[in-house]
């Protein structure tokens, strides 16, 4: 008897425990695919205990159990894809009866060769399934998806031709000259690891879902949607980097919405969030994808437009400013209207993503200071380290600043 099934155990028990405790993440599917390597595990015994000459009829049990196990990767792809399952599983009944059939009768020819594309068949079916099932996802199948979903169907229509063709009755009828040495070794090494690299497949698909979600939730804003400070300062920076590099325009704006303390006061929190919300929907709405919008935290948000001269930026600016004053919170009992005061800064030769947001930042006091509800325009300098204090100093007066100023702009209009 070969060692290798003892192997490929191994490697299947040693897949699970991880297979389990990736179930915690937020992927979904986890728990099928732990029962599919389980299942496997249990079929590859079989298949081991049926190398005995005596136990022979066992590898159609372990071929049954092989099934089990593919229908739970599917189930873990379906979950973990999002996909509906109605066609799929009819196929999959169709594919996994029809390669059993064929698979037992392929058994009883003695081959290895047989043995091993019987069994590789019966993955291949269902990986092909899973890749076309995938095909159905909100999301358009990339390049790689579409090589996977040729190189399966070249596997599965090839193996089902190698299993009919080398039939044993094929076997009896011509003469089949003998396999070249090491081919039956790596038959077998085909046979009994495909699982092994399936499950490791499902394992890094799994990871790399949840680095990607972890990505995502780190650049968006949970609430309002938009990019959070991190990605918009990245985003931001790169820009910059490319637009100095080509001589061309960069401006920053940065939005504080008006007395906002006031309505949280007036209104509680959640409404508070709702406005934020309607705000940043509204401000994305005048953008259409001229620039970047991200929240820099609280009430307070930033655009970085490429290809934006300082007179471009501030007609932008005023539009914002028009359309947020224009469309108020409607979903309550009266109307609540916002104002929002920008900061515009232009990027100069030299300029980080930073000091271009410390110059809108002293021009946004300036616009508060003014009478809020204003786009002001910041002065081309370098910001030295007194510039950076000032800034500082300039977001917390004008923090206390609002507190001592009457809402004028802020009124209920219902
Ligand atoms: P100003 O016109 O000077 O900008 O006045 P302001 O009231 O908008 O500014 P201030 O800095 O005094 O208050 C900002 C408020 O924003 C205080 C805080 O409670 C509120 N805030 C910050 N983040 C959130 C949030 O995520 N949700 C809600 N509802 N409120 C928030
Ligand atoms: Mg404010
Ligand atoms: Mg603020």
């Amino acid at each position: 008897m070969s060692f290798l099934p003892a192997i490929s155990i191994i490697a299947l028990l040693a897949m699970l425990p991880v297979l389990i405790s990736l179930r915690a993440s937020m992927v979904e599917g986890g728990t099928d695919f732990a029962a599919a390597s389980a299942v496997a595990s249990i079929s590859t015994v079989f298949m081991m205990l049926s190398e005995f000459p005596a136990l022979q009829q066992l590898s159609v049990i372990g071929l049954v159990f092989l099934a089990g196990a593919c229908l739970f990767v599917l189930s873990g792809f379906h979950r973990a894809l999002g996909v509906h399952r109605r066609t799929s599983t009819s196929l999959v009944a169709a594919a996994s009866m029809a390669f059993v059939a064929l698979s037992t009768a392929a058994f009883g020819a003695q081959s290895t060769t047989l043995h091993a594309l019987s069994v590789i068949g019966i993955a291949a079916a269902f990986v092909l399934i899973i890749a076309v099932c995938s095909q159905h996802r909100r999301q358009a199948p990339g390049p790689v998806e579409r090589l996977c979903v040729i190189a399966c169907a070249a596997t599965g229509c090839s193996t089902l031709l190698a299993v009919v063709v080398l039939s044993p009755a094929a076997h009896a009828a011509a003469a089949v000259p003998p396999a070249p040495a090491g081919w039956d070794f790596a038959c077998a090494v085909m046979r009994y690891f495909y699982l092994p690299v399936l499950f490791l497949g499902v394992i890094l698909m799994i990871q790399n879902r949840v680095i990607t979600d972890l990505k995502t939730a780190i650049a968006r804003d949970e609430l309002t949607g938009v990019l959070s400070r991190r990605a918009l300062l990245d985003l931001g920076q790169r820009a910059l980097t490319a637009s100095l590099a080509r001589q061309q325009p960069l401006s920053f704006l940065l939005l504080d919405l008006d007395y906002f303390k006031k309505i949280n006061d007036r209104y509680g929190h959640a409404v508070g969030d709702a406005a934020l919300g309607h705000f940043a929907g509204t401000v994305a709405t005048c953008l259409t994808g001229r620039g970047m919008l991200g929240r820099i935290g609280g009430e307070e948000f930033g655009i970085v437009l490429p290809n934006h001269t300082e007179d471009a930026a501030f007609t932008l600016a005023e539009e914002i400013g028009r359309v947020v004053r224009d469309t108020p919170i409607g979903r309550f009992d009266r109307p609540i209207r916002l104002t929002v005061s920008i900061g515009l800064a232009e990027a100069v030769p030299g300029d980080t993503i930073s000091d271009i947001m410390i110059r809108a930042d002293m021009a946004l006091y300036d616009a508060k200071a003014d009478g809020r509800d204003r786009c002001t325009i910041a002065g081309r300098f370098q910001p030295d380290a007194s510039a950076r204090a000032l800034a500082a100093a300039a977001a917390q007066l004008r923090a206390a600043d609002s507190r001592s100023f009457e809402p004028r702009l802020l009124r209920d209009t219902g």
